[in-house]
C-alpha cells in the first residue's frame, strides 16, 4: 500500500505542468449546456487524454443535450467496478472563455468551469493515469462524464445511463466542485418543483368589487400556508420563489400563479409533500376561486447508505496520507448525479473536486495546490475500497 501511494505522489507531482495545460485546455473550451458541440469537443480532448494509457473509451451520442463519456480502465480484470463520477459542461453561455479565459493568479486558477467542474475532470483523468502508471489494476476504474449535468438531464437519459453505469460498483466518487474547508459531500436534498395555479373572477374594482373573486387574495394565503409547511427537523423546505398574477391596479384579478421549490432527504417523503401541497390547493380561502397544482421536476436526493460512513473514513485517511485534514463529511440542498449512483445502491462520496468557491459566477476559482493533493488522493483512495 505505501509504495502504490509513493507511486502517486511521484507521477502527480511529475505533471504538474501536464495537468495545469490540460486543465487549460478544458476551460478554454465553451461548453455551456445549451453548447452540443463544446462539451463534446471536451469529451474528445478527455478521450484523446485517457488514449494515452490505453483506457477503453466510448462516447456515448445524444441527439439534442452534449455527449456522455464513459471510459475504463483495466476493463478485463474481474472485480466489481470503481466509478469515477463528472460532468463537462458548464453554467456558462457562450463568449465566456472570450472574456474571462482560463488564468492563474496568487495559487488560483480563474475561468468558466475551473472549479465547476473542469478541476474535477482534470484530477478524474490525472488519477486513472497515476493508477495507470503506478501499474495498479486490482480492479476495473470506470469514468462517467455526463455532458448535461446543468440542465438535469433534460434532453438526454443520461441519469439512466450513469444509473447503469453505476450498477455493481463497489464505490463511487464523484469529482464535483470541491467546497472550501476541506469537506465533502456524503448527502444531498433532493428538489421538486411544482406549478400553483388560482383562477378568480374579474371584476371593475371601482363600480362593483363585490362581484369579484381575488385570485391574488387566494394565492396570498396560500403563499404563507406553503411557507409554513417547512419542516426544519426533518429538513424539507418549501420555497414560493416567484409569483404573478393580475393585469391592471383597478380591476379585481382573476389568475395569480406562483413556482415553488421543495427541498427534502429522503425519497420516501416524497408522497406527504405532494398530500400536503394537494391540502393548500384544495382548502379555498376566497370563495368562488379554483385552483390546480403541477409538479414540473422531480429529482432525487442523494441519501445516506449504510456504506457511506465506512467510504467517508477511507476518503478521510488517504487526503490525511498526503497531509491535508481529514474532510469533513456534510450535507447540502443542491443536487447533483450522485443521486443516481446512490439510487443504483452504490456508495458513493462527492464533491471530491478541486477546492474553490463561488461556482456558477464570474468570480468563481480554484485552488491550484489543491489539484494536486486531491488528485494524489482520489487515485489512492480507489486502492483503498
Ligand atoms: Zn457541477
Amino acid at each position: 500500500m505505501e509504495d502504490i501511494r509513493k507511486q502517486i505522489a511521484v507521477y502527480i507531482d511529475g505533471h504538474r505542468d501536464a495537468m495545469i495545460d490540460f486543465w487549460r485546455q478544458l476551460v478554454q473550451i465553451e461548453s455551456g449546456s445549451a453548447n452540443k458541440a463544446g462539451v463534446d469537443a471536451v469529451a474528445h480532448r478527455v478521450q484523446e487524454e485517457l488514449d494515452t494509457i490505453g483506457a477503453y473509451t466510448e462516447i456515448h451520442e445524444m441527439k439534442r443535450a452534449g455527449n456522455m463519456l464513459v471510459s475504463a480502465l483495466n476493463e478485463d480484470v474481474p472485480e466489481a467496478p470503481v466509478l469515477l463520477l463528472g460532468h463537462m459542461d458548464t453554467v456558462f453561455p457562450d463568449g465566456t472563455v472570450a472574456a474571462r479565459p482560463f488564468t492563474l493568479r496568487d495559487g488560483k486558477a480563474y475561468g468558466p468551469g475551473v472549479l465547476d467542474m473542469k478541476g474535477g475532470v482534470t484530477i478524474a483523468v490525472f488519477a486513472m493515469k497515476a493508477l495507470k502508471e503506478a501499474g495498479w489494476a486490482k480492479r476495473p476504474v470506470r469514468l462517467v462524464l455526463a455532458g448535461d449535468e446543468e440542465v438535469g438531464h433534460c434532453d438526454s437519459d443520461c441519469d439512466q445511463q450513469i444509473m447503469e453505469q453505476a450498477r455493481g460498483a463497489v464505490a463511487a466518487f464523484n469529482c464535483e466542485s470541491g467546497r472550501l474547508g476541506n469537506e465533502v459531500v456524503v448527502q444531498r436534498k433532493g428538489a421538486l418543483t411544482y406549478r400553483m395555479d388560482v383562477t378568480g373572477i374579474a371584476a371593475h374594482a371601482g363600480n362593483e368589487p363585490e362581484k369579484g373573486r381575488s385570485a391574488i387574495l387566494e394565492m396570498a394565503h396560500k403563499v404563507i400556508a406553503i411557507q409554513n409547511l417547512t419542516d426544519w427537523q426533518q429538513g424539507t423546505t418549501y420555497n414560493v420563489g416567484v409569483i404573478s398574477g393580475g393585469t391592471v391596479a383597478n380591476a379585481v384579478p382573476d389568475t395569480a400563479s406562483i413556482l415553488i421549490d421543495v427541498r427534502y432527504l429522503k425519497k420516501e417523503y416524497v408522497l406527504n409533500i405532494e398530500a400536503k401541497l394537494q391540502d393548500v390547493a384544495h382548502t379555498t380561502y376566497v370563495n368562488g376561486t379554483k385552483t390546480s397544482l403541477t409538479q414540473l421536476s422531480c429529482c432525487i436526493p442523494m441519501e445516506r447508505m449504510a456504506g457511506t460512513d465506512g467510504l467517508l473514513a477511507k476518503v478521510q485517511e488517504a487526503y490525511a496520507s498526503f497531509g491535508m485534514p481529514r474532510p469533513s463529511g456534510i450535507i447540502v440542498g443542491g443536487g447533483s448525479d450522485s443521486a443516481y449512483t446512490v439510487a443504483a445502491g452504490v456508495p458513493t462520496i462527492c464533491a471530491m473536486g478541486v477546492e474553490g468557491s463561488r461556482h456558477h459566477s464570474p468570480e468563481e476559482y480554484a485552488s491550484v495546490e489543491l489539484l494536486y493533493a486531491r488528485a494524489k488522493a482520489l487515485a489512492y483512495v480507489v486502492t483503498m475500497v
